[in-house]
């Protein structure tokens, strides 16, 4: 099914608009959500959907981990309706903990699966949690108890969250990185900053943001702000990866200026673990 549906059922279904960031949300509603989140871990109605990414050839080389709520009466609810509440209410710390054990359990499974084994696995961080103190031990334990690869999974951080501390992000992203985890800034191009800091960063990936791509090839200026980001990505030998791609038009343009890496509705939106699953044996070419 579809998210847009799912979030449209979600407003309509509810006369308080409870869970819409957009709209004025009572203290009472957030209350209600913030104790309706405190039960969802220990409820189990945590899930991750998984976005295919694919390279010039079509070919499936990973996935966007994206974390679902199945809410007991509400269905289910996008992270865009929840992950400022937990963000806020540092809810977000136990959620990131299970979404990195999930993942890391994800791909120890797909180790032993000549069709997923070769898959990365990209995880988004938010500012709180990786923030922790004992983030960097906390990745570490996930790869170790589930025994998955490190080089196989990837932290999504956004500009925002590496800039407000350089320090402790290069800090941590470097032992994390001579562990062979990787790391990619997410929504690229949004934040404000000097590119400065990128060549002091341990990246592996930037990833293009969704409202760049959208208008690519009607929209002179943002043409110019992708080509220049994948210029400079491939200055800095980065792989880029575009997401939000919708149309055949929007991806050739971004083939024809060198990116290398796809992700959006025009091949596959979040899916279920055995839909994505099944997608990728699909897609595998005849050397897999
Ligand atoms: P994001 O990391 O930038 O993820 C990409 C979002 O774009 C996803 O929304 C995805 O469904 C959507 N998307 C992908 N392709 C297309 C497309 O072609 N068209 C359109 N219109 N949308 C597309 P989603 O799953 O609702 O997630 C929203 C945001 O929530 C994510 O943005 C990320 O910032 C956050 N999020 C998701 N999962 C987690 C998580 O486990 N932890 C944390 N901290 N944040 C998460
Ligand atoms: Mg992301
Ligand atoms: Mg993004
Ligand atoms: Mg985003």
């Amino acid at each position: 099914a579809d998210i847009a549906m799912y979030e449209a059922k979600a407003r309509r279904g509810n006369s308080l608009c409870f869970f819409d960031p957009s709209m004025q949300v009572s203290l009472n509603a957030r209350a209600r959500l913030v104790a309706d989140l405190k039960r969802a871990l220990p409820g189990n109605q945590f899930l991750l959907h998984l976005q295919p990414q694919l390279d010039q050839q079509g070919r499936v080389a990973g996935a966007e981990a994206l974390l679902r709520w199945q809410h007991p009466e509400r269905g289910l609810v996008p992270p865009g309706q929840f992950i400022a509440v937990a963000e806020d209410s540092e809810l977000i710390v136990p959620i990131g903990r299970w979404v990195l054990d999930s993942a890391c359990q994800l791909l120890a499974r797909w180790q032993h699966d000549a069709a997923l084994r070769e898959l990365c696995l990209s995880v988004n961080v938010s500012a709180r949690q990786f923030r922790q103190p004992g983030f960097v031990e906390q990745v570490l334990a996930s790869l170790q108890a589930s025994g998955a690869r490190a080089h196989r999974l990837e932290l999504e951080l956004t500009e925002s969250l590496v800039l407000e501390d350089v320090q402790d992000s290069i800090a941590k992203m470097h032992q994390l990185r001579t562990r062979g985890v990787r790391f990619a800034v997410d929504d690229f191009g949004t934040g404000y900053s000097s590119l400065a800091y990128l060549t002091r960063l341990p990246l592996h990936r930037l990833k293009i943001d969704r409202s760049f791509v959208q208008h690519l090839g009607e929209s002179h200026s943002d043409d110019v702000v992708v080509q220049t980001i994948l210029g400079m990505a491939r200055n800095l030998a980065l792989e880029v990866v575009a997401e939000g791609v919708e149309t055949q038009q929007q991806c050739d343009f971004l083939t024809v200026h060198g990116c290398e890496v796809y992700q959006g509705y025009l091949f596959a939106r979040p899916l279920p673990l055995a839909q994505f699953e099944a997608f990728v044996r699909e897609r595998a070419g005849p050397a897999a």
